[in-house]
């Protein structure tokens, strides 16, 4: 089974789990329990070193490709949130 990285919103504890792709697709990642404070808090992240290990270059590719897609929406709609992630509060 393929492994994902988390980090917890709630206490930033970098964790992963294993989940199957049809769990992944399912987005039962979304249930996933923090190991350290049992709080359903986990953010999916991307780990270089260990996507390397478990995915090929055009699988992440691919992944950061949507990711980035979806950033641009959110910021294209006016999503303030978004935008602040991303180039901070202005001033
Ligand atoms: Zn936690």
């Amino acid at each position: 089974m393929p492994f994902y990285s988390f980090v917890c919103k709630e206490c930033n504890e970098k964790q992963t789990h294993s989940l199957s792709i049809s769990d992944y697709t399912d987005k039962k990642y979304e249930n996933l329990e923090c190991l350290l404070c049992r709080k359903k808090t986990l953010n999916r992240v991307f780990e270089k070193i260990f996507s390397k290990v478990q995915k090929s270059s055009a699988e992440l590719i691919h992944e950061i490709t949507e990711s980035v897609q979806k950033t641009k929406e959110k910021i294209e709609n006016g999503d303030t949130h978004a935008i602040r992630d991303i180039y901070g509060e202005v001033e």
